[in-house]
């Protein structure tokens, strides 16, 4: 198999079609602003799909966690629990507010927040005297956390629940979309994930008093003056009318995307399923539907291969390949941040590979993918 042309990026961008037509049109309109009509139907076109009665179109997915943050209240030397197994934006927010993240580790069948190290830090936080402002579980590569015993820890301590749905747009839990479970939620379009508008992200809410202040927030804590008067910090957080043109386009192939990334997940179980020493991310069971955004694996000693091997082997074709998030309670930046760990995450990360996982794989670029990734296996 001839090697393709171009480099196969780990989840490039993948235009729908529609997308130049609304940003066309934002143009003719001259509603080139951070504000506009696309801003208004993009928010209501989310609202629709996820099952959420409010959503603020913002900058960036970072930007909607430290609104979140900040519309419940969190301070300096307040502290907050979020999943340790994530991408830094998870945390860097409560950083942001002076506040100080509490790490806490995964379970090993969804990856995800482990709900009984969550109590446990929960127990130890209010042993300390401190009770924790908010709990930011993640859903990791789209598979849904387990929601019901997080909300339900959540709801017996009167703790408010942030959902980083970043990389799970579409994924569903229990027959309920990712993103309309938590008090608040949160999405990202950055380039990388299941749809984009190049860099932005959104706000979620059931409640219309969050999201009337995160929209406030969001423009520069401009109150109701004809004059600029202000009461609050304010930041400049929102969505442009042009980059929400592109969101728009990509909501009318959202759940081709998803059956794309599904079917990508499908393609790699099908040649490396009953391989000895691999082992997927899985839907634990029929409760858990994953967008698969990216598709995860764990390599084992029994492969005789070590996963940085493959992932330089791949390299060296071309192909993009990433071990999986380094959890937080490891960086650098976070070690003296108090973490509740049980190894599930360091073992992962040290053992784990996200596969190409671009919506837009071409059959000949599969197949090239799964000839190098056979040949790296089968020649140890
Ligand atoms: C991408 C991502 C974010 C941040 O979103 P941006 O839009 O890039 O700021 C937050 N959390 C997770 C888990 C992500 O993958």
């Amino acid at each position: 198999m001839s090697r393709p042309t171009n480099r196969i990026w780990l989840s490039p961008p993948h235009m729908g079609g529609g997308e130049a037509a609304y940003v066309k049109e934002a143009f003719e309109t001259n509603w080139v602003a951070p504000m506009g009509p696309h801003v208004d139907r993009f928010e209501e076109e989310l609202a629709a799909f996820v099952g959420v009665k409010h959503v603020a179109a913002l900058s960036s997915g970072t930007a909607a966690i430290h609104l979140a943050l900040i519309i419940l209240g969190v301070e300096r030397g307040d502290e907050v629990l979020a999943s340790s197994f994530t991408f830094s934006a998870t945390v860097n927010p409560i950083v942001y507010q002076g506040a100080t993240p509490v790490l806490v580790d995964s379970e090993p069948g969804t990856w995800n927040m482990c709900p009984d190290l969550l109590e446990e830090a929960i127990r130890g936080r209010l042993g300390k005297g401190k009770k924790p402002r908010a709990i930011i579980p993640v859903h990791l590569y789209g598979m849904p956390a387990r929601m019901d015993r997080i909300m339900e820890i959540a709801g017996e301590h009167g703790i408010p629940v942030i959902e980083d749905a970043a990389e799970a747009l579409g994924s569903s839990y229990r027959g309920r979309m990712l993103g309309s479970l938590g008090d608040m939620a949160v999405l990202s379009f950055n380039g990388n994930k299941i749809i984009t508008t190049s860099g932005g992200g959104a706000l979620l809410s059931g409640s219309g008093k969050h999201i009337r202040e995160a929209r406030f927030l969001a423009t520069q804590a401009r109150d109701e003056a004809p004059h600029y008067q202000h009461s609050h910090i304010g930041f400049n957080y929102r969505m442009s009318n042009v980059l929400a043109g592109i969101g728009r386009g990509q909501m009318e192939v959202i759940g081709e995307r998803i059956r794309q990334r599904r079917a990508n997940n499908a393609f790699y179980r099908e040649f490396l399923q009953g391989v000895q020493g691999i082992a997927f991310q899985d839907e634990p069971d029929g409760d858990f539907f994953s967008n698969y955004w990216l598709t995860a694996i764990t390599v084992d000693p029994a492969l005789g291969v070590n996963p940085e091997v493959i992932r330089e082997a791949l390299e060296r074709e071309r192909i993009d390949c990433r071990p999986l998030w380094k959890p937080m309670h490891l960086q650098p930046v976070f070690t003296g941040c108090p973490a509740y760990v049980n190894g599930v995450s360091e073992n992962l990360f040290n053992r784990g590979l996200c596969l190409p996982s671009g919506s837009g794989l071409t059959p000949r670029e599969k197949a090239f993918i799964r000839d190098t990734l056979s040949r790296v296996i089968m020649n140890k």
